[in-house]
This record gives structure tokens, sequence and C-alpha cells, in this order.
């Protein structure tokens, strides 16, 4: 049977899950997204990341028809209608139908779809053995500009860092800030740890604030390992012991060489491998339960 999708309160095949050339989500980028994960049944973190599209909503003045209760019935129908207990969400909120200037007063009724399918962002290898990434020349949006807080389908900034990675022949990119700091990845959240503590930059810096950063923070907490958010040079990766990338799709992977500095002994660290196991006991045990 082909999988179902939410639809603006419907459950359509995905051959049918078309929206108007007129949505200025399609247009403009006009549009804020969210991407979440189910494990084992239960999906993680969803009030969290139904926060995070709601404050994303607010920034960019768009109205959600749902309320939150509702958003959150909406994903755990679509993923009991897929019977689907492994999965990887994608709710997305447009502006919806307008004419073809920008003016979203002129866009009545936002478009709301929710996919629920599986995405492996990175084989098995790179998460046992660590995977190898580079700084890029495109600079990660200023927070004056839209900030990158926002969770926006604008995400061409990221696309041309992420191409400037694959022309170079990785698989992920390191956005520096107009200044020259260290902000997140294309799709992920940075750590590294120096002298034995773990160290994210500040999100004011240009970063998403990440679901998955911010569980990792807990988690440190909980397993006594020092951590703290402050800014970062490439300096600072390049003399770093451990690190490692965080997101809902790429979970916990980590770096073993940035720009050709290999990161302590080129091999996953301790650090990183006790979060890594700890998120996995976590994702497998904690979420809100979807049959
Ligand atoms: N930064 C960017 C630019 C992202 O797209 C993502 C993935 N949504 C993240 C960081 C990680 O955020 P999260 O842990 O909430 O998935």
């Amino acid at each position: 049977m082909s999988l179902l999708v939410y639809l603006d309160g419907k459950l359509v095949p995905k051959e049918e899950a078309k929206i108007s050339v007129f949505d200025h989500g399609l247009l403009y980028g006009d549009g804020i997204f969210e991407g979440i994960r189910s494990y084992n049944g239960r999906v993680f973190k969803l009030e969290e990341h139904l926060k995070r599209l709601s404050d994303s909503a607010k920034a960019i003045n768009l109205n959600i028809p749902l309320s939150l209760k509702e958003l959150k019935e909406a994903v755990l129908l679509t993923l009991r209608s897929n019977n689907l207990k492994n999965a990887y969400i994608r709710l997305v909120v447009t502006r919806g139908v307008g004419d073809l200037g920008l003016d979203p007063q002129k866009c009545p009724q936002p478009t709301i779809f929710i996919i629920t399918d599986k995405i492996v962002l990175y084989s098995e290898e790179f998460y046992e053995h660590g995977l190898e990434i580079i700084t890029v020349p495109t600079r990660r949006n200023i927070p004056e500009a839209v900030n990158p807080c926002i969770k926006s389908l604008n995400y061409l900034n990221n696309i041309l860092a992420k191409i400037e990675a694959t022309n170079a022949g990785f698989l992920e990119a390191v956005m520096l800030n107009s200044e020259g700091l260290v902000t997140e990845c294309t799709g992920e959240n940075i750590f590294i740890v120096k002298d034995s503590c773990l160290v994210t930059p500040p999100c004011w810096v240009g970063a998403l604030r990440g679901i998955t950063r911010e569980v990792v923070l807990g988690l440190s907490l909980k397993l006594k390992i020092e951590a703290k958010e402050d800014v970062l040079t490439r300096y600072d990766l390049y003399t770093a012991e451990e690190m490692f990338l965080t997101g809902t799709a790429a979970e916990i992977i980590p770096i073993i060489t940035v720009d050709g500095r290999m990161i302590g002994n080129g091999k996953p660290g301790k650090i990183t491998t006790s979060l890594r196991n700890a998120f996995t006991e976590l994702t497998q045990n904690e979420g809100t339960v979807v049959a």
C-alpha cells in the first residue's frame, strides 16, 4: 500500500499529496518545518519539536491554524496510518497559496503537511569510524537577517555550504559566521571536547537551537561530563580532543578530521561514545506513544 501523507486535514496517498505552484512555501521559501523521529513506537521529544515549530511560526508572523494538541494528534495519526514504529517525520507549515507578489497577507490559509518515512543520512561505517568534514567559504546567515533559530524553509544558505562540501569530496561542512566563529553544520549542531569539557557554540552566533543538542547537554549532566556553551574558532576545532555532530536525523555522529587536521587519535572519542550509548538508550525508552 502507498505511503499516506497528511495534507491539510486529510490523509492522501503520497502520489496525490500535491500542493499549488502558487504556495508561498514554494515561491518564496515562506514557511517553517520540523524534522522529528520516532523510535520503537514512540515519538522522541515531540512536545519540544512542536514548541520550536510554534516559536518559528511566531517569529515569521504565521498563525498555524491548528493548536499544538491538534498538531500532535495529526503527527500520531499519520504514523498510525502508515503503521510506522521507527520513522522520520517531516512536519511543514507554509504560508499557503497567494498571488505572485511577496505579501503574506494575501495568503489566507497556511498549508500543513506531514510526511512520515524512513531516513538514513550517513551509513553505519561513519558512526563506527567517524566522519571527515571541512569548513567552507559560505558563511551562516547573520541572525540580524533571517535568524538561524527560525527553522524556516529557506535552506539555500545551508545547501550552498553542502554543495561546497560535496564538490570537495566531503559529506558535511562546518559553517562559520561573518566573524569567523563556528556556528553549526548544514543540518547538525557541533560539539567539541577540550580539556575533557564538552563545548558547543551558543546559538546567538548563528545556529539552530537543536533538540538533539539540548538532549546531549542534558545527558552530559547525568553522566557528570562538564559542559558549556562557548564561542569556537577554527583553531578550537583543530586542537579539539574529540568532536561530534548532533541532529534528529544524524543523531550523534563522531568527527575524526576537520580541514585535514586529525581530531584526537583519529578515532571516535570516549566521551562521544558514552554520549552515543546514553542517547540510544534514551531514544529507545522515552517518547510519546504512537499506538
Ligand atoms: N542545525 C540545522 C541547520 C538543522 O537543520 C538541524 C536539523 N534540524 C540541526 C541543527 C539539528 O537540530 P535537531 O537536533 O533539532 O534536529
